[in-house]
């Protein structure tokens, strides 16, 4: 989608570091980050909310949650703990409306979340 932030990061149109990727997903750094780590795994395509999630996106759920994973371990967060988050909508706090899983560790987490 021509106005959708995270669409131009995917097309390389906005800068963000990165760090992992395949060919179904990006995940980047948090601009401003709530935690130490704080990385957002997203799909290349734009699906606007989890509400648009189809049967046929369980595979790509899957792999946006094992890419968490994977930068879990890479940021050396796996073992202490991590949280991965999604956003649905403005009452839970989406302000940008392309999918994305938050990642954040690398401090202890209290819950509920606010
Ligand atoms: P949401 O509030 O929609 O769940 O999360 C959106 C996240 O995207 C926020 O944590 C915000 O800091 C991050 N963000 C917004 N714009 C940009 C951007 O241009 N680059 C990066 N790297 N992160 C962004």
């Amino acid at each position: 989608m021509s106005n959708c932030i995270f669409c131009k990061i995917v097309s390389g149109d906005i800068p963000a570091e990165i760090i992992h990727e395949n060919d179904d997903l990006l995940v980047f750094r948090d601009l401003n980050p709530q935690a130490p780590t704080h990385a957002l795994v997203i799909p290349r395509r734009h699906i606007a909310t989890l509400n648009d999630m189809q049967a046929e996106d369980a595979e790509l759920i899957g792999k946006m949650h094992l890419a968490a994973k994977a930068v879990a371990e890479q940021e050396g967060i796996a073992d202490a703990g991590y949280r991965t988050v999604f956003n649905c909508n403005a009452g839970a706090g989406q302000t940008v409306y392309h999918i994305h899983l938050h990642v954040l560790g690398g401090r202890p987490m209290s819950w509920p979340p606010g």
